[in-house]
C-alpha cells in the first residue's frame, strides 16, 4: 500500500513520524476524509477547499497548490487501486522541540492513505439508534481539527449504550453528531443547525441541502432543541462515509413509527442518483 508523505509516495514501513510531531503531541493539525466511488474522488473540490480553509484557520500553510494536492490525492487512489473506499489526509504543523507556541521553523507534515470501504447499506435501510450527549467540545467546531477527544469520548459513550451515534447538544440545543451532521423533519420541513462555529459544515450536509431544493423539501437552517427532536416525524444523520442514515430511536424513544421515514428515503434516493452507481439502497 502506498502512503503519501509530504509530496512523496512511500511504502507504509518507510513512514517515519517524529516523536515531537505536533500532531502527535498537541493534535496541532487538521484533516479530511474524501470518499471514493468507482475510482473517482467524490466532491473532491469541496473537500480540498475545506482542507485549505481549516489549515488557514489554524495558520498552517499547505506546501502546495490545490491543483497539486488534488493530483496527489488522485494518484494515491490510482496507485492503491481503490475502487470504493476513502482517502484520509492530514497535515500537522510539523515537529519541533516541545513547546506550545508555534515553532520558529518547522515544515508541515502531510500524510495521506487510502482504504476500501463498503457503503453501510444495512444501516441506511433499517436505521440506527442514537443517544443525546452533552457537547463538551471547544468553540471552533467549524475547523476539521485533529483534536477529536471530545468527539471520541461522546462516540464511545454512545457505543457503550448500544447506540451508533451521539447526538451532541449544548444545553438544550442540538448541534451535530460526534462524526456527522444531524437533521430532523417535521411536517415536511427539514431542520438542521446553521453552519456556525458550533458545527462542522459537512460536505454531505451541503449536498443534502441542495437535494432538498431539487426534490422540493423546505429547509430551515434552524437549530432544534432536544424536546423538538423527539417530536420530529423523521430524524437522520449524514457524513462522507455514512451518507444518510436514519436515526429511528433517540435516547430510547422511537422517532415517528421507528422506521426509515419517506422523506429520508427520498433524499437517499436523490443522493444515490447523483452517484450513478446503478444499485438501490
Ligand atoms: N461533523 C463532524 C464533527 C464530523 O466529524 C463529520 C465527519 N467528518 C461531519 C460533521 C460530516 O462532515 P462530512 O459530510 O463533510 O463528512
Amino acid at each position: 500500500e502506498w502512503i503519501l508523505h509530504k509530496d512523496e509516495f512511500i511504502q507504509e514501513d518507510e513512514l517515519k513520524i517524529s516523536k515531537e510531531d505536533r500532531g502527535y503531541q498537541f493534535g496541532d493539525g487538521i484533516y479530511e476524509v474524501i470518499r471514493v466511488y468507482n475510482g473517482n474522488l467524490y466532491t473532491a473540490k469541496e473537500h480540498i477547499d475545506r482542507f485549505y480553509a481549516s489549515a488557514e484557520k489554524v495558520k498552517i500553510v499547505v506546501p502546495y497548490t490545490k491543483d497539486v494536492f488534488h493530483k496527489l490525492m488522485y494518484d494515491l487512489v490510482e496507485k492503491n487501486e481503490i475502487n470504493n473506499g476513502q482517502v484520509y489526509v492530514q497535515i500537522t504543523r510539523g515537529s519541533y522541540v516541545r513547546q506550545h507556541q508555534f515553532p520558529a521553523d518547522s515544515s508541515p507534515v502531510v500524510v495521506g492513505y487510502t482504504k476500501t470501504v463498503e457503503r453501510p447499506v444495512e444501516l441506511m435501510r433499517n436505521g440506527a439508534r442514537a443517544k443525546f450527549i452533552e457537547d463538551m467540545r471547544w468553540l471552533r467546531c467549524d475547523i476539521k481539527s485533529l483534536n477529536l477527544l471530545g468527539n471520541v469520548l461522546a462516540k464511545q459513550e454512545a457505543y457503550e449504550d448500544g447506540c451508533y451515534e451521539a447526538v451532541l447538544h449544548r444545553g438544550e440545543i442540538i448541534t451535530e453528531g460526534s462524526s456527522s451532521n444531524m437533521y430532523g423533519i417535521k411536517d415536511g420541513v427539514l431542520y438542521t443547525h446553521p453552519a456556525t462555529n458550533l458545527i462542522l459544515d459537512g460536505i454531505t450536509r451541503r449536498t443534502i441541502l441542495g437535494l432538498c431544493e431539487e426534490v422540493g423539501i423546505t429547509v430551515q437552517e434552524t437549530s432544534m432543541t432536544k424536546v423538538q427532536a423527539l417530536k420530529m416525524d423523521e430524524f437522520f444523520m449524514s457524513s462522507t462515509t455514512a451518507e444518510i442514515i436514519p436515526l429511528t430511536e433517540l435516547d430510547g424513544f422511537k422517532i415517528g413509527n421507528g422506521e426509515r421515514g419517506p422523506l429520508t428515503e427520498k433524499l437517499q434516493q436523490a443522493f444515490e442518483a447523483k452517484l450513478n452507481l446503478g444499485v438501490e439502497v
